[in-house]
């Protein structure tokens, strides 16, 4: 990889140890004010007009209107923000940003009429992702993520979560993990949280024997990866194409019982009663959902686990299907929004983009998608109380943008601008940050 003036720096270590006053004519801290929630647009994203807000060690110490703002913070200096709005950095919840290969050709297949089916006979779909992961060096996959990651870190994203789930034996599962953790120690700025997907499909040398597959999982792989460190989370696809209930209560089960927290790909192609699964187990989201149907909701709704919602890959199956978002919205699920960013059903390199999508083909209000890509997707990961709201507490990971309305972010069918992001005590291009990825790909 080619060296770089900046490896040492990362989100943290540019965080100054002097306070620092930041103000901006408008704030959507994306707060979740509970009871206190109106109908109002702005109420709901917990917006604030001529704001300050007081940062100590990359912390936030007060938020409020500057008028307000108080006496033990007035002489700290002042770090204008460059454009009128300011949000919380984005947090993609839901990735495959580590992989080998390229389905470009298959993509052009299937538009040519050659189906799915015909595709995988052939080798192709996602095996061929499994044979082009297992080939690639760790430095590869670093590189090729560090790419990726460019495009997210551009639009303002400060944490992405990245799935295993392309190697799908121990040593090619665990360089996955390894890889998504070096992309984060490398990357300025960018949070990574892992997530072991070994059960994303049955491998072809398990193909006859799934069950030996499901047994190495639980008793080798999830071992392996929580005694190395390498695993935040753990996820299972459940669908007739991969992991039966059974298989993935027995996958998830495991990893609870070593201490990991629960995904599930659930009800994206058919009913299956996963949400139910995910729910009662207490994961702390099931997503795609486009098959979930009332008992799910819920089920989800007493868990309180996150409905995550994935409108890249319904637009690229050209799924007609659609989550059930009202009665979500009706029982209280809180919703995250996430790219799924991966190379068969979902290569969608802007979370921005995906909550366009979910307003306009999934029926999300604007209000919800922009707290889908910030507090709900930092709950989906478990780090509510550090990112994804502007409140005291958190940290101090501001983009602002030159706009004025925040459904500006989701109302454009891409071409957001560019924001600045605090970083210690400067405001920096979100293309710089960009840059810097581009220079370990
Ligand atoms: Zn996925």
């Amino acid at each position: 990889m080619s060296p770089s003036p900046h490896q040492h720096r990362n989100g943290s270590a540019g965080d100054s140890a002097e306070g620092r006053v930041i103000t901006a004519a408008r704030l959507a801290t994306m707060r979740d004010r509970g009871a206190a929630a109106t109908d109002d647009e702005a109420a709901r994203l917990g917006a604030i007009e001529a704001a300050a807000v007081a940062v100590r060690d990359g912390r936030i110490e007060w938020v409020g209107v500057a008028d307000g703002l108080p006496r033990a913070y007035a002489d700290w200096p002042r770090s204008p923000a460059p454009g009128p709005l300011v949000t919380p950095a984005l947090v993609d919840c839901h990735t495959h940003l580590v992989y080998g290969g390229s389905r470009a050709a298959e993509f052009e297949q299937r538009l040519s009429g050659v189906s799915y089916e015909q595709i995988a006979r052939a080798g192709g779909g996602i095996l061929s992702t499994v044979r082009a992961t297992r080939a690639a060096s760790r430095e590869e996959l670093v590189r090729s993520a560090a790419a990726r990651s460019a495009h997210l870190l551009r639009e303002g994203v400060g944490t992405v979560e990245i799935k295993s789930g392309y190697g799908l034996r121990i040593d090619s599962e665990l360089e996955m993990l390894r890889a998504a953790r070096e992309l984060g120690e490398l990357l300025p700025g960018l949070r990574v949280r892992t997530t072991l997907l070994a059960a994303h499909a049955v491998p072809p040398e398990h193909r006859d024997r799934p069950e030996r597959y499901v047994d190495e999982i639980c008793e080798e792989i999830l071992p392996a990866a929580v005694d190395e460190g390498l695993a935040d989370q753990a996820d299972v696809f459940c669908e007739n194409i991969a992991f039966d209930l059974e298989q993935s209560e027995r996958v998830l089960r495991a990893a609870a019982d070593l201490g990991l927290s629960l995904r599930m790909h659930a009800e994206q192609l058919s009913a299956s009663g996963a949400a139910e699964l995910a729910a009662r187990l207490g994961a702390r989201s099931a997503d795609h959902l486009e098959y979930l149907g009332p008992a799910g909701v819920e089920a989800m709704r007493r868990s309180g686990s996150v409905a995550v919602l994935l409108p890249g890959a319904l637009y690229t199956l050209r799924e007609t299907r659609r989550p059930p978002v009202e009665s979500l919205r009706r029982a209280g699920v809180e919703i995250a929004v996430a790219t799924d960013w991966n190379p068969g059903s979902s290569p969608l390199g802007s979370l921005l983009l995906a909550a366009n999508m979910a307003c306009t083909l999934l029926g999300t209000l604007p209000d919800e998608a922009l707290v889908g890509v910030t507090r709900a997707g930092a709950r989906v990961l478990g780090l509510e109380d550090e990112v994804g709201t502007i409140e005291v507490g958190r940290r101090a990971e501001l983009l602002s943008w030159p706009l004025e309305d925040p459904v500006e972010l989701c109302y454009r069918i891409g071409g957001q601008p560019t924001p600045h992001r605090l970083v210690g005590d400067r405001w920096i291009d979100c293309g710089e940050l960009a840059a810097e990825a581009v220079r370990w790909s």
